[in-house]
């Protein structure tokens, strides 16, 4: 190996453990180590899907993606508080916080996604009663005149009440700075999706979803240098090509899928190129306009230009034909569906899905998950199957 090669793969690796280290933070340190560099400095914690990040940059403090404890946390206390039949989520993030690991944050934000977090927040408000809570609204009405003006009033609110905290008020030019950091940002992943999608052999899953958890601590700033960076030495890299199927995967857009399972895919056979892994992270494909109203600009976002979620009501009705579509132009040879066990939203879309791809002459697969599943076998050999078979019979 060429020095020149040796110190990119040393880099790469360096960048990729910094994300790992990242994600294994549960304690939030990183978060109190940037909060230590000012007094007025506060971080706000957001439950998936979706919370409009720039209203929170734009107001001084730092959003910190919550996303549960997965298979690192031990559940002492977060069964006592919810009945047997949900999601493993709510469990491990109460857990955390009872357990005083998320004191590094200020306040906590709460999307409408589903009951279960509609219910974390009212418990959030019971046990942390010095902290701001949130229960942040989404329209359901993607009517400009309706759902937009009611979106902007919700945006608002939580603007004033961050800025209360922070005692930055957050003006329509701060806000366009924000919104210009993250379309810095969402350029950068979107080189990182395309380049996945282009030739995944150069972006494995594991550092492909650390990159994007990576961006729920980091400040965006740092985020969008630490992904740049990664894309540039990715593809210099000269990762070997694997015989591998391209999958995409869906499902996994709340509660997160433990690292071994996402090992488990790629050893099983499959290079996934497309997902919807913290889903939040690139809610918006498109990049925000910085020149007129920004409260406008974030719900054109938001009711415009987001990714179909199945905690989204599709007023259009053509998310089974927009899920072929992208199927087909990610060239995925095949679909994995990996939804939390208990999910309703994933578990009720699932259906609709799967006709759609069924019509479509689209191969699949499923099967069920939890946030802290130890053991892979049984997945190792339903991906590898569906590889292999997709190999034999598909068109891989
Ligand atoms: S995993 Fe599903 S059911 Fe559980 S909190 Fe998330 S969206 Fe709700």
């Amino acid at each position: 190996m060429s020095t020149a090669l040796a110190e990119t793969s040393e880099r790469l690796l360096a960048l990729s453990r910094r994300a790992e280290s990242l994600y294994d933070d549960l304690d939030l340190k990183a978060v109190a180590e940037w909060k230590s560099r000012g007094r007025s400095r506060k971080a706000i914690g957001f439950l998936p899907i979706y919370v409009p990040r720039e209203i929170i940059h734009a107001a001084g403090a730092l959003p910190v993606g919550l996303m549960g404890g997965a298979d690192r946390v031990e559940i002492v206390r977060g069964d006592s508080y919810f009945q047997s039949y949900i999601c493993h989520l709510p469990r491990s993030v109460i857990e955390l916080a009872v357990g005083g690991r998320m004191d590094a944050c200020d306040g906590f934000l709460f999307p409408s996604i589903c009951d279960v977090i509609r219910n974390l927040s009212g418990m959030f408000k019971m046990l942390l009663p010095g902290k701001y809570v949130h229960y942040v609204d989404l329209p359901q009405n993607f009517d400009t005149a309706l759902g937009g003006r009611f979106y902007k009033s919700e945006m608002k609110l939580i603007a004033r009440d961050i800025g209360n905290l922070t005692g930055v008020e957050v003006t329509d030019d701060r806000l366009r700075a924000s919104l210009a950091a993250y379309n810095e940002n969402r350029v950068a992943l979107r080189r990182l999706l395309h380049a996945r999608r282009d030739r995944p052999w150069e972006v494995p899953t594991l550092d492909y979803y650390l990159l994007l958890r990576a961006g729920y601590m980091l400040p965006v700033e740092e985020h969008t240098a630490m992904v740049n960076e990664y894309v540039e030495l990715a593809a210099q890299a000269g990762r070997p090509r694997m015989d591998n199927i391209r999958v995409a995967v869906r499902g996994a857009f709340c509660e997160q899928p433990p690292l071994g399972l996402l090992r488990t895919l790629e050893r099983a056979g499959c290079y996934v190129v497309d997902d919807d892994f913290v889903l939040g992270s690139r809610f918006i494909e498109q990049d925000l306009d910085v020149h007129g109203d920004p409260w406008d600009a974030l719900a054109q976002g938001f009711m415009h230009h987001s990714l179909p979620a199945a905690s989204k009501y599709d007023q259009r009705r053509t998310k089974h034909a927009d899920f072929v579509k992208r199927v087909r132009d990610y060239r995925a040879d095949g679909v994995i569906f990996m939804a939390p066990s208990f999910c309703d939203p994933a578990l009720l879309e699932q259906p609709m899905l799967q006709k759609a791809l069924e019509d479509a002459g689209i191969p699949f697969t499923a099967f069920k998950y939890s946030e802290d599943t130890g053991q892979f076998q049984v997945i190792r050999e339903q991906a590898g199957t569906f590889a292999d078979a997709l190999k034999l019979w598909g068109n891989a």
